[in-house]
C-alpha cells in the first residue's frame, strides 16, 4: 500500500522531532519536553511503521537505542549489546505483552520478574576475576563511554566482589546509577548557593555527573547504584537458570540490590505490584517511572530474542507523566508579610500526577530571568510529592512570534510605592511596612496555627478587618469587640464567639510562639524556639546585642541585625505595648526551656569527615541530632568538635587551623556513652 503524502510528512516531522529531543536529552542532558510527551511522539511513530512498514529506514529514531557517545570519553564496545526497553502505561497494553510472550512460547509456563523502574542512568560493569576492570554508560546501545575512573567513586558498585562457590569470577553487571531524592535536594542546595548550575531532576543531575571530565567532582556527588542484572561468560551460561536467581547472586557477590521485587506468577500479579507502587511511588527514598517486567527463565529470553531496539522478554510499564506541558498565561505577582514580591504562574489547568494544576511558584525575579519567560510560552511543569509544582522548562521551539517578555514590576501590586531590590537579595521587596497587603499578611501570619493559634482568623477575614480599618497590627486583634466581629459580612455571632474566645486563649501561649508570630526577618519557628531558650522575654530579646550572634549557637549576625531592627521600629514598639496592655504573656519562665543541656553532646556542634567504621555518616548525624546536638556541614569556629574518619578531607585542615578538637570515631563513641549515662 502507498502512504498517503499526509503519512510522509507526518513520519518526517515525528523523525526530526525525535532525533532533536534525543539529542536534548542524551547529550545535552537538558530535555525540553516530558518523557510521557516524547513516548507519545514515539509511539505515534510506531504506529505509523507498524501500518506501513516499507517506511522503516535504519535510521529512524524506532530503530535504535536512544543514546550517543560523547567525544571527551574513550568509546568502549560492548560485550552484549545494551537495548533499550519497549514501554507502555496501559494495563491492555501489558495484556497484549503477555499474550505476545505466551505465542513466542507456545504451551510453556510463564514466570515474570517484577522490579522497579529507577529513573537514572544505566550502566554496564566488567569484572575479571571479581576485580572492577571496566564501567561504561550504555550509548548507542553498542559502543558506550569509558566512565570507568568515575563509577569507581561510588561506593555502592563492589571494586572486588565477594567470592560465591560455584560462580565464575568474570561477568559483566548491569545497573542503574542514580541519586536518592534528599541526597539530590542537598546538592541543588549546595550548587545554588555556590551558584552553580541547578539540576532538574535526579535522573539529569546522575546522567551530568557520569560525564564529569573529574572524577573528585563525581565522588563529591551523592551516587549510589542498584544492581539489576547479570550476564555470565557463555560457559558458565548453564549455572544459573532465572533472573530471580540471578538477583540473588548479585547480592551474594555484593551488589546493592533493590529489596524491593516481586517474582509473578501471572501478569494479573504483576499489574498488583504496579499498582501497589503507582500509589507509594512517593513514600520511596528515590525516584522511578514505572515498572520494569521480565519473563523470569534465561532459557525463554534466550528463545525470544530482541527486536533491533528491545528485547522481547521485558517490558517497562510506566506510571503516567508527573511532568506536563501547559500553557504560561500570566505571571501574578504576591506582596508577603516582609514585602516579599513572589512571582506565581498563572497556567492552563493541566492535569498532573492525580491533580489539576493552575499555578506555580516561580520563587524570585532571578528564576523569571534565568528561564527567560516570555508570557504564553509553553512549558514544562513537574510536580512531586507534596511540593507545590514548578516549572521546570519551556518549550522554546514553541512559543508564539512576538511573545512579550515576562517584566518584573517596578512598583507594588497593591499599595503602588516603588518596590526595591538590593545586591544581595534575590527577592524584590515592597518596603512599605504600612502597605495593606504586607500587614495582612503579618496579621494572618501572627494567627497562624505555629505562631499564636488564632482559629477562624484565615485570609479572608483578615482582608476584610483590613478593608474596613477594624485592624492595623496584630495589637489590635486583642481590642476587638464581639458585636464589631458580627457586624461584618459572613460573619454571624457564633463565629465571632468563637474568635474572640480563641484570641482571648492565645493570650497564654508560649514565649517561642510569641517570637514567632512577631514576623521578625529571619525568625523562623526553630531560631523563636532557640532564642527563647536564651531570653526570658520579648522585652529582653529586643535588647539583643551583636555579640550575641557568637555565643548563642545556631543564631548568625543577619538574625540578630534583623532582630535590633525590628526592636528599634516605632510600629514594633507599638504592637508590643498593645500586647503588653492586653495582658498576652511576653516572658516565660527559662527553666522549662532548657532540658537536655546535661549531656556531652547535647547543645555542640559536629562536623563530619571521612569515612566512619560503625557507622554511616547519616547514621552519625542521627544520633547526634537525637542528643541534642546539631551537625553542620563545614568547619568554622563555632563547631565543637570535628568528627574525624579513615581519610579525612581539607576539613581536618580547617579544624586544626582554627584549634577546634578533632576526635577519632573511637573518642565519639566515648562521649556518645558518656552522654547516655
Ligand atoms: P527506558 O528509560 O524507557 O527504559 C530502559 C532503561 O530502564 C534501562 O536502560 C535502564 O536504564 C532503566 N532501568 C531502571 N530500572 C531497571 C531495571 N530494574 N531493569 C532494567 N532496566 C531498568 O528506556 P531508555 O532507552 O533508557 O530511554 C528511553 C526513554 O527515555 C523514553 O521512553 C523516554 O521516556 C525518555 N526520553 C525522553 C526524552 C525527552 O525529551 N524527555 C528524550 C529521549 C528519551
Amino acid at each position: 500500500m502507498k502512504p498517503p503524502e499526509k503519512i510522509l510528512r507526518k513520519l518526517e516531522k515525528l523523525c526530526t522531532q525525535i532525533r532533536y529531543h534525543d539529542y536534548l536529552y542524551y547529550v545535552k542532558n537538558e530535555p525540553a519536553i516530558s518523557d510521557y510527551d516524547y513516548d507519545l511522539h514515539m509511539n505515534e511513530l510506531l504506529e505509523i511503521e507498524k501500518q506501513y512498514p516499507g517506511l522503516i529506514t535504519s535510521d529512524s529514531p524506532s530503530q535504535r537505542v536512544g543514546g550517543e557517545i560523547t567525544k571527551s570519553f574513550k568509546p568502549v564496545m560492548h560485550d552484549h549489546v545494551m537495548l533499550s526497553l519497549a514501554n507502555t502505561y496501559d494495563r491492555e497494553e501489558l495484556v497484549d505483552f503477555d499474550r505476545r510472550v505466551h505465542s513466542l512460547v507456545p504451551g510453556e509456563d510463564v514466570k515474570y520478574v517484577a522490579e522497579l523502574k529507577i529513573d537514572g542512568v544505566a550502566i554496564s560493569l566488567r569484572y575479571r576475576d571479581n576485580k572492577f576492570v571496566l564501567g561504561a554508560t550504555r550509548g548507542d546501545g553498542v559502543r558506550g563511554d569509558e566512565i570507568t575512573t568515575n563509577l569507581r567513586t561510588i561506593r555502592a558498585i563492589p571494586l572486588v566482589t565477594r567470592k560465591v562457590s560455584g560462580a565464575p569470577g568474570d561477568f559483566e553487571v548491569r545497573g542503574e546509577v542514580f541519586m536518592e531524592t534528599k541526597d539530590f535536594e542537598e546538592l541543588n542546595r549546595r550548587q545554588e548557593t555556590a551558584g552553580k548550575k541547578i539540576f532538574v531532576n535526579p535522573r539529569n543531575s546522575t546522567a551530568g555527573t557520569l560525564k564529569s571530565q573529574d572524577s573528585k567532582i563525581v565522588a563529591q556527588r551523592p551516587l549510589t547504584m542498584f544492581a539489576y542484572s547479570l550476564i555470565l561468560p557463555a560457559e558458565s551460561e548453564g549455572s544459573i537458570s532465572t533472573q530471580w536467581d540471578s538477583l540473588q547472586l548479585l547480592e551474594e557477590l555484593g551488589f546493592r540490590m533493590n529489596p524491593i521485587r516481586l517474582l509473578c506468577d501471572t501478569i494479573g500479579d504483576v499489574i498488583d505490584f504496579w499498582e501497589k507502587w503507582a500509589h507509594d511511588r512517593e513514600k520511596l527514598p528515590y525516584e522511578i517511572d514505572g515498572i520494569v517486567v521480565k519473563v523470569n527463565s534465561l532459557d525463554q529470553q534466550t528463545r525470544m530474542g530482541s527486536t533491533a531496539k528491545t528485547p522481547r522478554w521485558a517490558v517497562a510499564f510506566k506510571f503516567s507523566a508527573k511532568q506536563a506541558e501547559t500553557v504560561l498565561n500570566e505571571v501574578s505577582w504576591q506582596v508577603g508579610r516582609t514585602g516579599a514580591v513572589t512571582p506565581v504562574a498563572e497556567l492552563t489547568p493541566v492535569f498532573v500526577a492525580g491533580t489539576t494544576v493552575s499555578r506555580a511558584t516561580l520563587h524570585n525575579v532571578d528564576e523569571i530571568i534565568r528561564k527567560d519567560l516570555h508570557t504564553g510560552d509553553t512549558v514544562i511543569i513537574e510536580k512531586g510529592g507534596d511540593i507545590i509544582p514548578k516549572i521546570v522548562e519551556v518549550v522554546l521551539e514553541k512559543r508564539p512570534k512576538k511573545a512579550p517578555k515576562v517584566i518584573p514590576p517596578a512598583h507594588c501590586p497593591v499599595c503602588s510605592e516603588p518596590l526595591e531590590k538590593s545586591d544581595e537579595e534575590v527577592a524584590l521587596r515592597c518596603v512599605n511596612i504600612l502597605c495593606k497587603a504586607q500587614i495582612a499578611r503579618r496579621i494572618e501570619h501572627f494567627a497562624s496555627r505555629g505562631a499564636m493559634n488564632i482559629e477562624g482568623l484565615g485570609e479572608a477575614v483578615v482582608d476584610q478587618f483590613i478593608e474596613v480599618k477594624m485592624v492595623s497590627d496584630p495589637g489590635d486583634l486583642y481590642s476587638l469587640k464581639k458585636e464589631e466581629i458580627a457586624s461584618l459580612e459572613r460573619l454571624g455571632e457564633k463565629s465571632a464567639q468563637n474568635l474572640i474566645d480563641s484570641i482571648e486563649k492565645s493570650k497564654s501561649n508560649s514565649l517561642e510562639r510569641i517570637i514567632f508570630a512577631l514576623g521578625i526577618r529571619f525568625v523562623g519557628i526553630n531560631t523563636a524556639r532557640l532564642l527563647a531558650g536564651h531570653f526570658n522575654s520579648v522585652d529582653s530579646l529586643l535588647d539583643i546585642s551583636s555579640e550575641d550572634a557568637d555565643i548563642i549557637d545556631g543564631i548568625g549576625e543577619k538574625t540578630v541585625e534583623s532582630i535590633i531592627k525590628f526592636g528599634k521600629s516605632p510600629e514594633a514598639r507599638s504592637i508590643i505595648e498593645k500586647l503588653q496592655n492586653a495582658g498576652v504573656n511576653l516572658a516565660q519562665d527559662k527553666r522549662e526551656i532548657k532540658t537536655t543541656q546535661k549531656s556531652a553532646i547535647s547543645g555542640k556542634s559536629f562536623v563530619l569527615t571521612g569515612k566512619l567504621e560503625r557507622f554511616t555518616r547519616e547514621e552519625a548525624g542521627a544520633i547526634i541530632r537525637k542528643h541534642g546536638g546539631k551537625v553542620v556541614a563545614s568547619v568554622s569556629k563555632k563547631t565543637d568538635y570535628l568528627l574525624a574518619g579513615e581519610d579525612p578531607g581539607s576539613k581536618l585542615k580547617k579544624a586544626k587551623d582554627l584549634s577546634v578538637t578533632v576526635i577519632s570515631e573511637e573518642e565519639f563513641v566515648k562521649l556518645l556513652k558518656s552522654a547516655t549515662e
